[in-house]
């Protein structure tokens, strides 16, 4: 039987479609993120919610005809001209036209095969343009797209590709060799390369910074057997992060400028504010003025040092109620942020969009936002400009690479929330209690215990202040190199 979900892998990958069925344990090996699982509870969420435009519909009907399965989202038929109406609903704000016609023409060509008279095939999906006021407007929340002549066009293609697919996840004998990935960069792996891939190196060609976009240069490469660092011929021409990266492997020492590190830090002014924000992206606007998707911040730590050889004192905010936390935030940050002083981040678009948009929410805050724009310092730039390069950063200048490097002995792994997916995840559980699959109260909701609560609360404030103590950590490496 061939799922829709496992035809989609297929055009994705042939391989792993295979994998999904004869070895889950293999396809299956890492467990979800909480990011993976975030999409799919809010894929859950949006489909319950778009099933409100249609009151008389029907919901998650199952169709199986020559060896194909397909589940609708939501199904309506006139009971005069006996027609139905398919609505798929997609969690996103845009049609992805790689797989949602793809995941819309297998339906209607099961339908189609079980017997169904289809009138129409839709998509639904969210509106990015949309912003809340009041109550939820479904009409202008949904955009419901009739795409059945695009639909119709496909299903020649469509039904050919669903033989070739189910034939490929029905061969009892694995397929052999390498799979396509091997021409692509790390980035582009998933879970069962190193399966498939034995013997590729953890750490080699497939590592250097962005190789996947030099597309002929891995191609040479790989077809000229060659796949350690080491092995790379001389002259290979690479890009200057790859040139860099290379010969900090090939020496296995650092490469180090420490004149241009101090001509950056010496622009910072004490004391230094460390500062890093949470947030959840909610694909349904939670609170007037926000839109599809939007930001809502949630969380920050601070540390401020006074001066380079003081210990920096901590403040943070957790908003956990369940309304709009920006005036809080705003309130708060403005309170612990002083009128002079550097503040620093990494990778300051991010803190720099969330401010824009909360000094649009909070209109008294406009001119806060607007000086405290001007003293923003990005700590990741002494890494993105090459001015400190090491092996194990593998050409990038993330803080989860950086980190280990300069300061082992901070970890995030000790946590029990490790990134920002995880903490966006848990701030959304605690503050709406979403249905969960490990749900308690037998309707889909799994109430938090006071303790489950306050352990929430309590492993987000350590993962936000490790995230500013580690920057405060990584500047202090660089200091003390130019000091
Ligand atoms: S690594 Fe790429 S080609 Fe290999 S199984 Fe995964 S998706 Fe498919």
């Amino acid at each position: 039987m061939l799922s829709k979900t496992n035809y989609i892998v297929w055009r994705e990958c042939h391989k792993n479609a295979w994998l999904k069925v004869h070895k889950p344990d293999v396809y299956y090996a890492n467990e979800l993120s909480a990011f993976e699982q975030q999409i799919i509870e809010t894929g859950n969420e949006v489909d319950l919610l778009a099933r409100n435009l249609f009151p008389d519909g029907e919901y998650q009907k199952k169709f199986e005809k020559d060896g194909f399965m397909a589940i609708t989202d939501i199904l309506t038929r006139s009971t005069s001209s006996g027609q139905a109406n398919l609505y798929e609903v997609k969690a996103t704000n845009d049609i992805d036209k790689k797989t949602h016609f793809h995941d819309l023409a297998f339906q209607y060509n099961v339908l189609k095969r079980a017997g169904l008279n289809i009138a129409s095939a839709n998509l639904i999906h969210l509106n990015g343009e949309y912003v809340r006021k009041g109550e939820l407007d479904l009409k202008q929340l949904f955009v419901i797209e009739d795409v059945t002549e695009k639909i119709k066009e496909m299903q020649e293609e469509v039904s050919a590709e669903m033989k070739l697919a189910l034939d490929y996840i029905t061969e009892e004998k694995e397929p052999v060799g390498p799979c396509d990935c091997i021409y692509r960069g790390r980035s582009s792996h998933c879970t069962t390369f190193a399966y498939s891939n034995p013997n590729i190196p953890k750490y080699g060609i497939h590592d250097l910074a962005r190789i996947g976009a030099s597309k002929a240069k891995l191609t040479e490469l790989i077809d000229s057997n060659i796949f350690e660092l080491d092995q790379i011929p001389t002259g290979t021409k690479l890009s200057e992060i790859q040139e860099n990266q290379l010969r900090t492997y090939l020496q296995d020492r650092p490469i180090i400028s420490r004149e241009n590190i101090a001509e950056e830090l010496e622009t910072l002014v004490f004391p230094l504010y460390f500062l890093d924000y949470e947030t959840f992206p909610a694909a349904i606007p939670r609170f007037d003025g926000f839109s599809p998707y939007n930001q809502i911040p949630f969380q920050y730590s601070l540390h401020v040092l006074d001066t380079p050889e003081s210990e920096p004192t901590h403040v943070d905010f957790l908003y956990t109620g369940s309304d709009d936390p920006s005036q809080t935030f705003v309130e708060s940050l403005q309170k612990n942020i002083g009128p002079v002083g550097s503040v620093i981040v990494w990778h300051k678009d991010f803190e720099c969009g969330r401010n824009k948009e909360l000094a649009i929410r909070v209109p008294d805050s406009q001119g806060f936002f607007e000086d405290v724009e001007k003293r923003i310092f990005d700590l990741e730039i002494i890494f993105k400009k090459q001015h400190y390069v090491h092996k194990d950063f593998k050409g990038s200048s993330s803080i989860k690479k950086v980190l280990p490097v300069l300061v082992p002995s901070l970890k995030y792994d000790e946590l029990e929330i490790g990134e920002g997916g995880t903490a966006a995840e848990r701030w959304n559980r605690l503050t709406t209690n979403p249905p969960s699959p490990e749900a308690t109260d037998g309707q889909g909701n799994s109430q938090l215990t006071t303790e489950e609560k306050e352990s929430i609360i309590k492993n987000l404030r350590e993962y936000c202040k490790l995230d500013t103590y580690a920057m405060y950590a990584i500047w202090k490496a660089l200091y003390s190199l130019i000091s």
